[in-house]
């Protein structure tokens, strides 16, 4: 077999089967597909498509890449939950403390920044000290102590998805059904867990824009992971406009704290409550979701999570310099092309462009106002936390337009979840 007549057979619009999948996946896990190899069989697939067998087949052959951790001397049910991407997306670090507090285990593998989303291991990085390359032995070590550990993918597990997701990442190869299903599900399946909760975005911040392509995600990642024998639900939200009020690595973390510590917006808030829910009632700690919400309620009131989360937000990296974005107007904000927030913040350096690129943690975006808000000529639209001057200019230009001003307030307000697939 050879990479460049499978390349050929996608280009086009072969169905290629499982050894011949396999051959790609290991052979550029092993090193010996080169890059621009498996960047054309990406682009090939982000044009052609794969079908429901092709999808199957990479996720398995992505999963069993490495080692599928058992974690069944650990008492108790694991989960965890996975998000498709978005701006100001930030619910794990909130949800799993909660959860942990909550009496479940929360084995949790992350990704880095994809596109113009941001990653959580990127976000956790920005704090001082913190290791998200651990072995699998600390990784052990960590859950039995603290109920929850969130690494990133490694030599060992789910290495594929290691290399496939960074080579995705700065080949515009991101928002294709097939490969964003083998991509989580390769991942959250090697990590030895009992249920899963997806968080599938959907809108103008978010990979699939149309909820029936957000829609048709969900149902192929429920159907694979309940085909495993997990409990799996998926729930379609919101990112027609940023979660939260914050965007950039340690301006997440330092919202994060808020919301532990009971405050913080509400928007962020009420999602990582309903995630959590549905992690306590998949887990089978709580008999209805409600009940889990309200578990989930009781752990942030009584400081559990928060303890769960030790962190103190003087500690991370600040941006030297702040600009406000002004508003060109007056008016009322009706719509946000989000994922142009997302590109701004990896201009300023929040994320990359090449493999190889250093994320800065300190940069980020404050957003003053969302959907449906009034906003003055010259009022601030959001504050751009910067450490260079060098797009700047390019970067506050984005964010300005990405901002859609009318006369009226007339905005029918898009609920934060919109379905639930799979309950
Ligand atoms: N998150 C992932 O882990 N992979 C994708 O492809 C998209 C979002």
């Amino acid at each position: 077999m050879r990479a460049v007549d499978l390349i050929r057979k996608k280009r086009d619009s072969g169905e290629l089967s499982r050894e011949e999948l396999s051959f790609l996946v290991s052979g550029y896990t092993r090193g010996d597909i080169p890059d621009y190899q498996m960047a054309a069989w990406l682009m090939a697939v982000w044009i052609r498509g794969l079908n429901r067998a092709e999808i199957a087949a990479l996720t398995e052959v992505m999963l069993y890449s490495g080692e599928v951790l058992d974690h069944s001397e650990i008492p108790g049910r694991k989960v965890d939950k996975h998000s498709t991407g978005g701006i100001g997306d930030k619910t794990s670090l909130i949800l799993a403390p909660i959860v942990a507090a909550g009496g479940l285990t929360v084995p949790m593998i992350s990704g880095r920044g994809l596109g113009h989303t941001g990653g959580t291991l990127d976000k956790l990085e920005a704090i001082p000290g913190f290791n998200v390359n651990l072995s699998l032995e600390e990784f052990r070590c960590v859950l039995r102590e603290c109920g929850m550990g969130l690494i990133g993918q490694t030599a060992e597990i789910a290495p594929a998805d290691k290399k496939i997701y960074a080579l995705r990442d700065v080949t515009s190869t991101v928002e294709n059904i097939g490969l964003i299903c083998a991509s989580i599900m390769s991942k959250k399946l090697a990590e030895g867990i009992d249920a899963l909760v997806l968080d599938v975005k959907t809108g103008s911040g978010a990979f699939m824009k149309k909820e029936e392509d957000s829609v048709r995600l969900a149902e192929v990642m429920v159907e694979t992971g309940k085909r495993m024998g997990k409990k799996v639900v998926a729930l379609i939200t919101d990112m027609d406009q940023p979660l939260g009020r914050m965007a950039g690595h340690s301006n997440e973390v330092i919202e994060c704290i808020k919301i532990l510590n009971g405050g913080g917006p509400a928007d962020l808030r009420e999602l990582s409550l309903e995630l959590s829910a549905w992690m306590f009632y998949l887990g089978e700690k709580t008999k209805s979701v409600d009940d889990g919400r309200k578990l989930a309620e009781s752990m942030i009131a009584s400081g559990k999570a928060r303890e769960k989360f030790r962190q103190e937000p003087q500690r991370l990296p600040k941006a030297r310099s702040r600009l406000d974005v002004a508003s060109s107007a007056s008016g009322f904000i009706t719509s946000t092309d989000c994922e142009g927030f997302g590109i701004a913040l990896a201009m300023l350096g929040g994320g990359r462009e090449k493999k190889e690129d250093k994320i800065d943690h300190g940069v980020g975006l404050e957003f003053h106002k969302r959907i449906g808000d009034r906003a003055e000529k010259g009022e601030a639209l959001a504050t751009i936390h910067y450490n260079s001057d060098a797009k700047l200019a390019e970067a506050k230009s984005l964010i300005s337009g990405s901002y859609h001003i009318g006369e009226r307030a007339s905005v029918a307000m898009r609920p934060l979840v919109h379905r639930i697939i799979g309950a």
